[in-house]
């Protein structure tokens, strides 16, 4: 499986030229970095070192983007204007474990599998049935990450960040409005996530975790570079003939599957042939290709069921 994404496709001398505006953080021409390999750079880029500093870059930069690990985006090969926000500073990654309560409080910042294996060290149950997916802990709890075992908001107490604005916002879990890779809180800065985890032996576990992340290794192409599932799995509106009846959630996969997609290709993107809804990269391909496959992929499975595929891959691109 990989474990780190591919290098940075950016021109070097483009970061030669990167300013850094020493009191707010802020690297202008920076490389962003996502799983996919490919694509542009942000205009301005801020690490912010405090709660303090955050809030500072918020205003006078335009649209404003919040990266994580960058494992569900694509950005366009003209890179982003405006600021991002990377919260992989100190400021953002703590952890707090409370063994005996099963409360942990994880910064923003931190990365999903580090945090996982943290809390099974520390005989605690409920986020193994993430393992093997990468993601930052704000990513994760936006896009609701998750999958055959279970999902994040089983395990969130409470969300804290603030608002576009710079306000503070603390949010409980039954104020989220959580749903199939979904949150609502896409208009948040997450900073902190509170789980309730529950304690139970650290060797049934990771008996567990070991389950799941076989089950990943044995259906996906984990070594290839991907954002993981191109589209969310969707609920028919009417019955289809050996697919599913009306109401029902059925996988993009087997849609794009049998809508013959596997193994197309757009320039240095192709559908893998293990699993049809991740779409992998060659080195050498462009954000647009990866664009242009999923245009392709998801007008063939509307071809041949009219069902229109509602991406789960984020993308992010030029305002202006
Ligand atoms: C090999 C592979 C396997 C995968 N398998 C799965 C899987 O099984 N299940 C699954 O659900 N996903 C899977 N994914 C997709 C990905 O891991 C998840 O969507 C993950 O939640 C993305 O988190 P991230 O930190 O990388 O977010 P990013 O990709 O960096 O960003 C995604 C979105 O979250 C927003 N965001 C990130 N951090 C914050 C924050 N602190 N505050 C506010 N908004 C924020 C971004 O602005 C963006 O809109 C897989 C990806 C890969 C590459």
């Amino acid at each position: 499986m990989r474990t780190h994404k591919p290098p940075c496709v950016f021109e070097p001398h483009s970061i030669m030229m990167s300013k850094v505006h020493e009191q707010s953080d802020i690297i202008e021409h920076a490389p962003i970095e996502t799983w996919f390999g490919v694509g542009g750079g942000a205009d301005r880029l801020a690490k912010p070192a405090s709660v303090e500093a955050l809030h500072a870059c918020l205003a006078g930069h335009g649209p404003v983007r919040v990266l994580g690990d960058g494992a569900n985006l694509l950005v366009d090969d003209a890179g982003v204007d405006g600021l991002v926000i990377d919260l992989d500073t100190p400021a953002f990654t703590g952890v707090e474990i409370d063994a005996r309560s099963g409360r942990v409080v994880a910064g923003a910042g931190v990365r999903l599998p580090a945090l996982i294996n943290a809390t099974i060290r520390a005989g605690l149950a409920g986020l193994e049935v993430l393992a093997g997916i990468p993601a930052s802990v704000g990513g994760a709890v936006v896009m609701n990450a998750g999958g055959k075992f279970g999902e994040i908001a089983d395990t969130v107490a409470a969300v804290e960040g603030m608002d576009r604005s710079g306000d503070p916002v603390r949010l409980g879990r039954d104020q989220i409005d959580y749903g199939y890779r979904r949150s609502g809180l896409g208009d948040l800065i997450i900073t902190s996530v509170e789980f309730a985890l529950t304690p139970d032996d650290p060797a049934a576990v990771r008996d567990r975790l070991k389950s799941c992340m076989a089950y990943k290794k044995n259906t996906q192409p984990l070594a290839d570079h991907s954002a993981g599932c191109c589209f969310k799995n969707p609920t028919l509106a009417t019955d289809i003939d050996a697919v599913g009846v009306k109401g029902m959630r059925i996988s993009a996969g087997l849609l794009l599957d049998r809508a013959g997609c596997k193994g197309l290709a757009v320039g240095g993107a192709s559908v893998s042939t293990a699993h049809a809804n991740f779409i992998v990269t060659q080195p050498g391909a462009t954000a647009r290709d990866v664009i242009r496959l999923m245009e392709l992929a998801a007008s063939r499975v509307l071809d041949r069921y009219g069902v229109a595929l509602e991406r789960e891959v984020v993308v992010w691109e030029r305002t202006r």
